[in-house]
């Protein structure tokens, strides 16, 4: 089934339902999404777009996102939603290595994509993208459930983005454990997007497409916590995805305004690891309006839920236990903890988190080594590492690799690395998350300068801007001798890490 289906069906059962806000303002209702969205995949088949073709999306969250997302599921085309904070440069790559035939964007993220890889544009302000809009729209393409509809690039370990396939399948699957396991959806509710729509946030669109529900984009195009109280207050109940560092900070915000979150009616977190002290706070101050879900691109919000209850219920005996887990494993997939030896371990035993069902991607895009790492007979190996309990719950321990998250998202550090490595005066160097408060981590960069060299942080700052998005680059640089090493010469990141953790 194509998931543009649901898209046909809303707008046939409730045609008059507001669909699309920009702000408080209205935009168009679900008649309206649905004929723009047609007409734009009629359009894009008939710029040569084929049923599997790859087409980008370089876009700030706008209810344009949802119009092109589905319009590209109209034509039968898979969508490759880039983050809009992105350097133009990383974008280009993902475009190069998904071999995408057109690139919507919005004005500020698409800035330079055309000196980094030639595609052809189109700007979702300009006439071009309007006159797309007008026309007839045909009903969507046949798809299957196993035909890719969105490539998700994670970023990997080795510094490349990997491309996820999301198939048509997996997102009908990943949707309809939403209300089963994550918060029952109504036509009254509203989808906000505070937290880039190229994620977790734009992956719950369908499920509130089906349900008629309203989509709320922020006329700020991102989070601020000021305008989603207000918003709330005029246009709830809302429902949002924030990373644990968003809900901290929402948190602050209404304590400081005296607000108490009317009209919002559910906030899930997940995508990294939330504190225990900072949930604790959001749920007296806000209430019973929280739930964490578990997932990763692999298998996209799909790992595991802790429901509302399991979140605000302080009377259970094992509340603060359930609080710091991740909860229980979502209705479409199975969670297992595997050894070394990849043989499943019992209640309590710590391993690598394994998981499988309809919401697990079959593959990378194109990248089989990655693939056969990934998926072991039939299991996602999720690279974290955690245990369940005998009721089935799961706590992550800790992450296998190093990747750093700050503010929610993931940053590799060896993508950084390799940009630090280019400058001449650099000799070596290793890149560490260091906890925040604010951000959940920093990035900092240990640096080791070529002999009677004196590079200075100003110039390595300025190197990272010209290669990686801002967000990427270190708040602090580090000079050192050397860099800790064990016997066979590989840096001890732990070291580092546990050397900055003394500091605090
Ligand atoms: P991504 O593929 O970018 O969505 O990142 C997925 C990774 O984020 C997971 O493999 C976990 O390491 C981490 N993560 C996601 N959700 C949570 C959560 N609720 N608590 C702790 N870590 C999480």
């Amino acid at each position: 089934m194509n998931m543009a289906q649901w898209l046909e069906r809303t707008a046939v059962m409730s045609p008059t339902a507001p669909a699309l806000f920009h702000g408080t303002q209205l935009v168009t209702d679900y008649a309206g999404f649905r004929a723009r969205a047609a007409a734009l995949g009629t359009a894009l088949r008939a710029q040569g777009i084929a049923p599997g073709d790859r087409v980008a999306i370089f876009m700030k969250n706008c209810p344009d996102y949802l119009i092109v997302l589905y319009g590209i599921w109209y034509a039968g085309a898979v969508a490759v939603p880039i983050n809009a904070k992105l350097h133009a440069k990383e974008a280009g790559w993902i475009i190069e290595n998904s071999e995408a035939e057109i690139a919507f964007v919005t004005p500020d993220p698409g800035a330079g994509l055309n000196d980094a890889c030639p595609v052809m544009t189109l700007d979702v302000t300009s006439p071009e993208y309007g006159a797309m809009l007008q026309g007839e729209g045909d009903a969507p393409r046949t798809r299957g459930p196993d035909d890719l509809a969105w490539l998700f690039y994670t970023s990997g370990t080795t510094g490349r983005p990997k491309g996820v396939q999301i198939t048509h399948g997996m997102l009908t699957a990943t949707s309809l454990c939403y209300p089963l396991d994550v918060d029952p959806v109504a036509p009254e509710d509203g989808a906000f997007y505070a937290a880039p729509m190229s994620h977790g946030a734009g992956l719950y669109a369908p499920i509130h497409v089906r349900m008629g529900a309203r989509h709320i984009c922020p006329a700020s195009g991102g989070f601020d916590s000021a305008e989603l109280l207000e918003t709330a207050c005029a246009l709830g109940p809302l429902s949002l995805f924030m990373a644990p560092t968003m809900v901290r900070r929402l948190t602050d915000e209404a304590v400081r305004q005296g607000a108490d979150g009317t009209g919002i009616k559910t906030i899930v977190y997940g995508g990294g690891p939330m504190y225990r002290t900072d949930i604790e706070e959001a749920v007296a101050h806000f209430g019973p309006r929280f739930v964490q879900i578990y997932g990763q691109g692999e298998c996209p919000m799909g790992i595991s839920a802790l429901s509302r209850d399991e979140v605000a219920d302080r009377s259970h005996p094992r509340w603060r236990e359930r609080l710091v887990s991740v909860g229980r494993a979502q209705s479409g997939v199975e969670i297992a903890i595997a050894g070394p030896d990849g043989q499943p371990l019992l209640p309590g035993e710590m391993g690598e988190i394994i998981v499988r069902g309809a919401p697990v991607m079959p593959s990378y895009w194109r990248d089989s080594n990655a693939t056969a790492k990934a998926l072991r007979d039939g299991w996602l190996m999720t690279g974290d590492i955690g245990s369940l309990d005998a009721d089935g719950y799961l706590t992550l321990q800790d992450r296998s690799k190093d990747v750093i998250i700050s503010g929610g998202t993931n940053i590799y550090p060896r993508e950084i690395e390799d940009v630090l490595l280019t400058h001449p005066e650099v000799h070596e160097c290793a890149v560490v998350g260091r906890a925040s408060a604010e951000w959940g981590e920093d990035v900092v960069a240990f640096i080791v300068r070529h002999p009677g060299k004196g590079v200075e942080p100003d110039a390595l700052d300025a190197l990272c801007l010209a290669e990686i998005a801002r967000f990427k680059r270190p708040k602090e640089y580090r000079f050192v001798a050397e860099l800790p090493k064990n016997n066979y010469g590989k840096v001890l990141k732990t070291d580092l890490r546990q050397m900055l953790e003394e500091e605090d």
